[in-house]
């Protein structure tokens, strides 16, 4: 069996006039973390959007994959049924239940009512914020904490493919860290996850692999650490 999770080919993407991904080819392959960077505007969420689905109507032209299986056309809850998870940009908690009932929901494609429980708990120990505030709205939590549920639900299908879009942002540095201590622990367990972050340093301490997305173009590749040592990448995006 090949270790390819996701691989795409040729993306673009096309907004009217506005083209926001000019081809692009990007693969996944088993148990990497993989970060994808650059400045505001690159096209990093629209590649991420491409590949759930979830873009608004729009020219989207390449081929995607995932598990070999061809990505287009799936449509979004078929992918979590797939164990394909997404925590979104402005992490999309569901603001007007519970934090009990946010990880619960996204548990369900599952049956195993106990197992379910075990892993709440489990993240209840991961986030003990989260455990504190149990039955509250998840409407009412910071910024941070909304983060921390998102990953949790995320996490409750049991994902062979995570992707994350942005997970740091507009959080207070010590969430950060939480964040990304969560995010290399994710990984150490085997589970693949996709991650777009604008703090690039982070990403790439943290991934095995990178990619540089500029002007809807991937300008730079390859070994995590090699990217972090590379001047051109210190220059741009590292502010060294
Ligand atoms: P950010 O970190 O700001 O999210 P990004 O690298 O994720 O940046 P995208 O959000 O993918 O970049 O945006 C790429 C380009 O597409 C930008 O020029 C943006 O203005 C444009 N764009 C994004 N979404 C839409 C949309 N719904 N309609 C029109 N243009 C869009």
């Amino acid at each position: 069996m090949s270790d390819n999770i996701l691989k795409i080919a040729g993306l673009k993407v096309a907004y009217g006039g506005i083209k926001a991904v000019k081809g692009i080819d990007l693969e996944v392959n088993k148990g990497e973390l993989v970060t994808l960077i650059g400045a505001n505007g690159a096209g990093k969420t629209t590649t991420l959007k491409a590949i759930t689905g979830t873009l608004p109507a729009c020219k989207v032209e390449g081929t995607m994959s995932y598990l070999g299986k061809p990505l287009a056309g799936t449509q979004s809850f078929r992918l979590v049924q797939q164990k394909l998870a997404m925590v979104p940009e402005g992490r999309g908690v569901f603001t007007r239940m519970t934090i009990h009932e946010n990880l619960l929901m996204g548990a369900y494609t599952r049956d195993d009512k106990a197992a379910i429980a075990a892993d709440i708990e489990r993240w209840f120990g991961v986030f003990p914020r989260l455990k504190e505030r149990s039955g509250q709205l998840a409407g009412t939590l910071s910024g941070g904490e909304q983060q921390m549920l998102a990953m949790a639900r995320a996490l409750m299908c049991h994902p062979t493919l995570l992707l994350l879009d942005e997970p740091s942002m507009g959080l207070a540095p010590i969430m950060v860290e939480k964040i990304f201590e969560v995010i290399r622990d994710v990984s150490a367990q085997g589970i693949t996850i996709l991650l777009v972050e604008q703090n690039a340093k982070l990403a790439l301490q943290a991934a095995h692999r990178g990619y540089v997305m500029d002007s809807g173009l991937v300008t730079m590749t390859g070994n995590a650490q090699a990217m972090l040592n590379d001047p051109r990448v210190q220059a741009a995006y590292l502010g060294e």
